[in-house]
């Protein structure tokens, strides 16, 4: 049986062509960038054109506003920290959203253990912020505001440019996770008006482990890894060149087809939500119906449990993932879903489908069919669920 992968949030598939970019760096040219023989240099040059083309699509001024990282948590951390620790003689005080990433969420907590104070500003229903909110929370300790530009769960789009005017007007620092827009959704840090922009190779058809953070020029960051002095000095240790080789080639493919893939996810991915809506009574849509990610899909079945629902989706070949934090061994709905507003046991019902480029009618059609059944047969075995009065007092 053919697998269904709608888990494109969580990771891609590298694409072919980005493979063949990178072979020759992990095979023949496998020269320190950093050496100054003819080896090196050519890893140096690999390494330069990467920068440049990476810089072009997010609309940077310089290839040196790129550092390249680890990937998306590492470029969060080198942010958020990075930032906050060269800024500590000017303020204390961070502000970011109640629905990031753990990758920005716990490098917050954990700055509150280093004197730093963070507000957390609330969502709406929808999960997006309002910009006003953002101005309410400045203090005159502000030094740096983090906010996510889609969220990795719900799929909502946040108004980060509104944020930056106001953000922009008072000189505070303004970093935003970029890793779930990057390659799917136009970015340009100008239009956004930030200062620093995660990304993340493997979120858009790259390979796993290589990212980056653009910094503006001018931006001081303490740096999170020291040695050597590879990255201006940002960013110690001898560079992924297959990884940045491979991350700026899925990135200009991205570009590349965006306006034909995003427009084609969008109604795979609304015709799945109609489905979903239209044949599993006692559901919800998570997350804004427009202001989402092309791909995503996040909804709440009310009575049943994520984790069983996909273990039962896995058995049929679907490969998808759920709010409730099982990965972590925690039974705790997530962060997110309850900074909707949502109660716990309705939370806990909750099921993420994520579209990529290799999704087909074919399989949204196939996950329509087996879907009702799966969640009726959980329904049944649920205490709480009364099939003929149709809902039950939770
Ligand atoms: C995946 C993801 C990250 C982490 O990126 P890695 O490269 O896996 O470390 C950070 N933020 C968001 C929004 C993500 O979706």
């Amino acid at each position: 049986m053919n697998r269904i992968y709608l888990d494109h949030a969580a990771t891609t598939p590298m694409r072919p062509e980005v493979l063949e970019a990178m072979l020759p760096y992990l095979r023949e040219q496998y020269g320190n960038p950093s050496s100054i023989y003819t080896e090196g240099r050519e890893a140096r040059k690999a390494l330069d054109r990467a920068r440049d083309r990476i810089a072009k699509v997010l609309g940077a001024s310089s290839p040196r506003e790129i550092i390249f990282t680890s990937g998306g948590s590492e470029a969060d951390n080198l942010a958020i920290k990075g930032a906050a620790f060269a800024l500590k003689n000017k303020g204390n005080h961070i502000i970011t959203s109640a629905i990031e990433h753990h990758a920005v969420y716990d490098t917050c907590r954990y700055l509150e253990k280093h004197g730093f104070k963070v507000t957390l500003v609330p969502v709406d229903s929808y999960g997006i912020v309002d910009p006003a909110a953002v101005e309410a929370a400045l203090t005159p300790e502000t030094i740096l505001v983090s906010i996510m530009h889609a969220n990795n769960e719900i799929g909502t789009i946040q108004p980060i440019a509104e944020i930056s005017k106001i953000l922009r007007e008072r000189g505070i620092l303004f970093h935003t996770d970029a890793v779930q827009t990057v390659g799917h959704i136009p970015v340009d840090v100008d239009e956004l008006g930030v200062d620093m922009l995660s990304l993340s190779a493997h979120k858009f058809y790259g390979p796993k482990g290589v990212g980056a953070l653009y910094v503006r020029k001018g931006i001081r960051l303490h740096p999170l890894i020291h040695g050597g002095g590879q990255e201006q000095n940002r960013r110690a240790g001898t560079e992924n060149v297959a990884g940045i080789v491979g991350m700026a080639e899925a990135l200009v493919l991205a570009a590349g087809e965006m306006g034909e893939e995003a427009p084609r996810q969008r109604e795979l991915r609304d015709r799945l939500i109609q489905g979903i809506l239209a044949r599993i009574p006692h559901t919800r849509l998570n997350g804004h119906p427009e202001k989402r990610l092309p791909g995503n899909v996040s909804v709440c079945f009310e009575y049943i449990e994520g984790e069983a629902l996909l273990l039962n989706l896995d058995m049929q070949g679907i490969a998808a993932s759920s709010g409730s934090a099982c990965t972590s061994g925690s039974l705790e709905p997530s962060h997110v879903l309850l900074a909707l507003g949502l109660p716990h046991e309705i939370a806990h019902g909750s099921l993420r489908l994520t579209l990529g480029r290799g999704t087909t009618a074919a399989e949204i059609d196939a996950v329509l069919e087996v879907l009702p059944g799966i969640v009726e047969k959980l329904r049944q075995m649920s205490p709480l669920y009364d099939a003929n009065a149709g809902c039950k007092a939770h």
